[in-house]
């Protein structure tokens, strides 16, 4: 490799490693590798599993949950290339690949499958030989400082973002609908805030590695209801965040009540639970702070008045009302 691009090789590793969120990163990345002479485009995936088919649809292949990223929320989050990654991510394997498909060359590189959600960035466009010996280096870097930032952003038991993320990401939601010129009613965000019942009779009647365990199908349970283009958080011990996106209250409450249902009829090994809810609507004119007090006090609420139920408090309902719409099931 000739000294200048060596030195080049240098100066795009320095650029990666000043990045400290996972978003920030992979912005950087794409921006670099755009740069390249002969790419013409760099896109980012994120691969959640497959989608259940129902029975009777037949089809020659297995459809995965891929969501580009960074996502936009207006945008929508398949794009033109989803035909092209169902059909190699069953095949692909961690780290560089090349294919050739439709007389397009790519360049597939794909994070640890041992790393949940698998992530692949697609590469199009043709480099030369040389540039494709610094775009390896590159993934290296990238590669090993994704693993960093995961240790930070995600919790290690169920790999949902922890609550770091979610403050940030939040942010992002509440920004989009601040910056959002008309404010198109029909399609909103929601935060809800999930608590298992009665969590700390499980781990005294069966231990702390089965209350983990718990846990751990729990959050599974919600990335199986809601859609992948919501956005889940470990918010603390046993209660978890969930941003509901681009919903009406009927949408939403319609999400929430399958949800509960979901895990009251779920078979946990040895027992059966049951989750309290409480949501409010992520309103823009609220600080982040009001809105998670809201959804916390509706929690509260739907705790209080007999647990397995879901409450909503409007934003603009005063913090010490305890007035909220109570959706009972008994
Ligand atoms: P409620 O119905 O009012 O929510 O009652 P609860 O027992 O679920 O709530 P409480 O807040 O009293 O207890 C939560 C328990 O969750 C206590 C704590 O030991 C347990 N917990 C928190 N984090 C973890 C974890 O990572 N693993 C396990 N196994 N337990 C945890
Ligand atoms: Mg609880
Ligand atoms: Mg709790």
């Amino acid at each position: 490799m000739p000294y200048s691009d060596i030195e080049k090789a240098f100066n795009l590793a320095a650029q990666l490693l000043q990045y400290q969120t996972y978003f920030d990163l992979t912005q950087k990345l794409i921006s670099i590798l755009k740069e390249f002479h002969g790419i013409e485009d760099v896109t980012s995936y994120e691969v959640f599993g497959t989608i259940a088919k129902r029975s009777d649809e037949i089809s020659s292949h297995t459809d995965f949950l891929i969501r580009r990223f960074p996502l936009s929320l207006d945008q929508d989050y398949q794009d033109r290339n989803t035909p092209l990654l169902n059909k190699i991510i069953p095949n692909i394997e961690p780290g560089i690949m090349t294919i050739n498909e439709d007389d397009s060359d790519y360049l597939v590189m794909t994070l640890g499958k041992e790393i949940k959600p698998v992530r692949v960035v697609l590469v199009q466009g043709e480099a030369s030989e040389q540039d494709q010996v610094m775009i390896r280096g590159i993934y290296q870097i990238y590669n090993n400082q994704v693993a960093l930032l995961d240790a930070k952003e995600r919790d290690p038991l169920t790999r949902l973002h922890n609550r770091q993320t979610m403050d940030l990401v939040l942010n992002q939601v509440l920004d989009f609908y601040r910056n959002k010129e008309s404010s198109d009613c029909d399609a909103q965000s929601w935060i809800a805030i999930l608590d298992i019942d009665h969590f700390k009779q499980i781990n005294d009647n069966f231990g702390h590695l089965y209350g983990d365990e718990v846990l751990l199908l729990f959050s599974s349970l919600m990335e199986d209801v809601f859609r992948y283009s919501d956005f889940l958080f470990r918010y603390g011990g046993e209660e978890f965040l969930v941003i509901i996106n681009q919903t009406n209250r009927e949408g939403i409450n319609v999400a929430l009540e399958r949800f509960r249902k979901r895990v009251e009829e779920y078979q946990f090994p040895s027992n059966r639970i049951t989750v309290s809810i409480g949501y409010t609507q992520l309103d823009p004119s609220y600080p982040m702070s009001i809105l998670l007090e809201v959804a916390d006090r509706a929690l509260y609420e739907a705790k209080s008045s007999g647990r397995n139920r879901i409450v909503h408090f409007e934003p603009q309902d005063n913090i010490s009302n305890t007035k909220g719409d109570v959706e009972w099931f008994e």
